[in-house]
């Protein structure tokens, strides 16, 4: 293909653009962080399944970067193999998919709000309730992201995934099962996913998105660097209750806490940003530090929604 880098020792004669020291952790939503020893870009998913099957053959990691939405990667960098999805095979929407009016397939690279927007024109709705959530569809359906008016999980009829030995997977809604923030899919890679849409005036849901949207602006500092809530919503040891994780930092009076560039915002307290050229170190240290006085204060564990990416893999656990 044109314009495409084929060096990069293992890869060397694939169709994959290979980039070396890219700075993953500068362009993600924090806009901090540091750099990925290896980003590959594969033109389509089959070159995606060989680079796969070589990285296991070679025992190297790999990690799958989507918007970085959802990602702190501390200031070391990352090594191994970072995989982005983004060569137009991987972000496709195909309508009637099966042949089926009411299913759409979205390959894992699209972007979520910019797909949702494209249905909406032709007055297709399902995924209008995850409007303003910033995600690639494969970091989506991973994370199941989702809020006050639903979550992706919802609205899929399938999802199709490259496996740890490299080969495509393709697993019905019967199969899958979405919880919190998660789902029961152990694959590496989502590879796309299909969809269920139903016909509504496109002016209906124009509005509806409009709303969702101002909702998410009132209630989130979305100007700001960060990566959306830090924290998942605890259980009460109390009452066996899903309890707000922003609302106990609130009541601990953590607002406002600072170590070096980063700080808890003032709007939402489940949100960490780091100041413009700040450093991801004191925003994953802000968040061990928030949850030391969450636990001495309420005797609640928070545990991270955000994922942190370190030099090595092994100290991600
Ligand atoms: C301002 C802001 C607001 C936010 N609001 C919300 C919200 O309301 N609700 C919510 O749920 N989240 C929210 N988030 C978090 C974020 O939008 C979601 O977690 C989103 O799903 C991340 O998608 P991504 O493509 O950026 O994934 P990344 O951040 O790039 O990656 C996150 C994880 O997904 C994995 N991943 C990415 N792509 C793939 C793939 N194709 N296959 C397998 N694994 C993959 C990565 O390896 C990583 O483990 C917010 C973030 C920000 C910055």
């Amino acid at each position: 293909m044109s314009g495409r880098s084929t060096t990069g020792g293992i890869f060397g004669d694939l169709d994959v653009q290979v980039e070396l020291d890219a700075p993953i952790g500068t362009d993600s939503w924090f806009c901090a962080g540091g750099r990925a020893d290896v980003l590959l870009r594969p033109a389509d998913p089959d070159t995606l399944a060989e680079i796969i099957r070589r990285c296991r053959r070679t025992e190297t990691p790999v990690r799958i970067l989507g918007e970085g939405a959802n990602l702190l990667v501390s200031d070391e960098g990352v090594g191994g193999i970072v995989i982005r999805l983004d060569a137009p095979p991987f972000r496709s929407i195909e309508r009637n998919a099966d042949g089926e009016v009411d299913l759409v397939r979205i390959g894992a690279g699209a972007d979520l709000s910019r797909s949702l927007l494209d249905l909406s024109r032709s007055g297709l709705a399902g995924l209008e309730t995850l409007m303003g959530i910033p995600a690639s569809i494969g970091g989506a359906i991973r994370m199941n992201a989702g809020g006050r008016y639903g979550a992706i999980g919802d609205t899929v009829h399938a999802v199709a995934c490259i496996d740890a030995h490299g080969e495509k997977r393709v697993y019905p809604a019967s199969e899958l099962d979405f919880g919190y923030r998660r789902n029961n899919l152990t694959d590496p890679i989502v590879l796309w996913a299909v969809f269920k849409v139903r016909q509504e005036d496109p002016v209906v849901l124009r509005e509806r998105i409009k709303e969702i949207a101002a909702y998410k602006k009132s209630t989130q500092p979305l100007a700001d660097k960060s990566a959306g809530c830090m924290f998942r919503n605890p259980t009460d040891p109390d009452t066996g209750e899903q309890v707000s994780a922003g609302r106990i930092i609130d009541e601990t009076g953590l607002k406002g806490l600072r170590v070096g560039s980063a700080s808890v915002s003032e709007k939402h307290a489940n949100f960490i940003t780091i100041d413009r050229g700040g450093r991801a170190d004191d925003a994953i240290a802000l968040g061990d530090e928030i949850i030391g006085r969450v636990l001495d204060a309420r005797g609640i564990e928070l545990v991270r929604e955000v994922v942190i990416w370190r030099r090595s893999m092994e100290s991600e656990a």
